[in-house]
């Protein structure tokens, strides 16, 4: 039997436990899962694709088929080039559904081979998003429930270099 490999993309600006949630719930259904920092050079990030692949990376001590890679093209041409066909997103309330349908049906149409696996929240995680932490660090609010220690501490250092606007 092949072994089953699925890639997990996403920002990833940055982790939250929502992400990680998925993470370790799909790493006990794949053989294999790569999750992917996508690089969109049009959106600005609040840390740089090596940094968010680091920040991932700092959490997989438990979780060895889990691997970590960054990709700046088309999500199809990297699932293919890891000679795989599945891709793993996570859902949460309504507002992923729309856009979540029109990338798995867009990618299915440029790749028929293509099928995208979605994975249900976590109840306590079904309205986190990076861009709530974000929005929440630019104040100083209290983030420690909805992201890993190190990415705390890491927004700590960016806002002590100042690069929180
Ligand atoms: P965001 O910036 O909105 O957090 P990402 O692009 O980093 O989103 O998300 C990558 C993937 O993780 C997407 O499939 C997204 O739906 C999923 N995801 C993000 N947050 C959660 C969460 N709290 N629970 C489940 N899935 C999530």
């Amino acid at each position: 039997m092949s072994l089953k490999i699925a890639v997990y993309p996403g920002s990833f600006d940055p982790l939250t436990k929502g992400h990680f949630d998925i993470i370790q719930r799909a790493a006990t259904v794949f053989d294999k899962l790569i999750v992917c920092v996508m690089v969109n050079n049009s959106k600005n990030y609040l840390f740089s694709s090596e940094e968010r692949k680091n920040l991932i990376k700092e959490n997989l001590s438990e979780l060895d088929n889990v691997e970590v890679d960054t990709y700046d093209g088309l999500l199809i041409d990297y699932v293919k080039s890891r000679n795989t066909n599945i891709i793993v997103k996570g859902l949460r309330a309504l507002t992923d559904f729309e856009n979540e349908f029109q990338m798995a049906l867009t990618n299915k149409h440029l790749d028929n081979n293509i099928e995208t696996f979605f994975m249900m929240t976590s109840n306590k995680y079904s309205y986190l998003s990076s861009s709530l932490v974000k929005e929440l660090v630019k104040f100083q609010g209290n983030v420690s429930d909805f992201i890993p220690a190190n990415v705390e501490k890491a927004i700590q250092k960016k806002h002590e270099e100042g690069s929180i606007k």
